[in-house]
């Protein structure tokens, strides 16, 4: 159902006067993690004032250790949520469990599964009877056929309102925290006619490829992107030494706007 021999033409997802989509290109931006409501909320402000729809923000984290920090839940859904309508903004977030799935779904504009849940075919088919979008990333070692499956089961529920994420995949590279399979954007869209993004702060891992890798995501077909920008990233509870603070930011969205790429 996702593949473009039954559909020719692209999905365009609307929220809205905003779209995931045909053809214009969105920046979905926000810290790794929702730690509070001012630190949220200042993010909140920041993604706004670049004129931008989508606020992401992690309130159920997927943290390699146990023992790091976790997220806040349903609490963070909360502070995502006001933050969001305070500054007209569309929430993005990711749930991790089937059993938070429904709760959450009420907070947010879309639902995003996390690379490390691609393949959690449960909360996928549940992901899929929802009435919201999702956005899907790809996994850690997922191939883009598995990928294109993994979309499939939400599909197949009847949830059409997918996003496709590129955010890197593990290879013996270590110069970044991932690599960016940049080709899978024109694949993507070739076989799919879902919406694809590519997230440049996890594929990357690294601040001085931002730029490069957004522009290369946009040159070569992607619908958006996606990065995290943080109050203050030495701070945060997560992620803390690829986020962007906001002078970064700034750089970030001007020399996007002056490439001329981004319609
Ligand atoms: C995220 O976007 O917050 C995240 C954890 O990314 P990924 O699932 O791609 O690692
Ligand atoms: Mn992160």
């Amino acid at each position: 159902l996702v593949s473009r021999r039954t559909q020719s033409e692209d999905t365009v997802i609307s929220f809205g006067s905003s779209i995931i989509g045909g053809g214009r290109q969105q920046i979905i931006a926000g810290p790794c993690a929702v730690e509070s409501y001012e630190q949220t909320a200042a993010a909140a402000k920041e993604v706004k004032k670049y004129g931008l729809s989508f606020l992401r923000g992690g309130a159920y984290k997927p943290r390699t250790s146990p023992y790091d920090f976790q997220g806040l839940g349903l609490e963070g859904l909360k502070i995502l949520r006001r933050a969001a309508d305070e500054s007209g903004l569309k929430a993005v977030s990711e749930v991790v469990s089937v059993k938070d799935l429904e709760t959450a779904s009420e907070y947010l504009d879309i639902i995003q599964i996390g690379a490390r849940n691609m393949q959690n075919f449960d909360l996928l088919k549940e992901a899929g009877r929802m009435k919201k979008p999702v956005l899907l990333k790809r996994g850690l070692s997922a191939t883009i056929e598995e990928f294109i499956y993994s979309a499939e089961y939400i599909i197949s529920q009847g949830n059409s309102q997918i996003i496709l994420c590129e955010r890197g995949i593990r290879t013996y590279e270590r110069a970044t925290r991932n690599t960016l399979d940049i080709t899978a954007v024109p694949i993507l869209k070739k076989e799919t006619h879902l919406p694809v993004l590519v997230d440049v702060t996890h594929s990357t891992g690294r601040k001085d490829l931002l730029v490069p890798a957004a522009k290369a995501a946009i040159a070569i077909g992607a619908d958006g992107v996606m990065a995290e920008v943080h109050p203050d990233p030495a701070s945060a509870l997560s992620d803390s030494a690829q986020q962007m603070d906001f002078s970064e930011f700034e750089e970030f969205m001007s020399e996007l706007t002056a490439s001329g790429l981004l319609k």
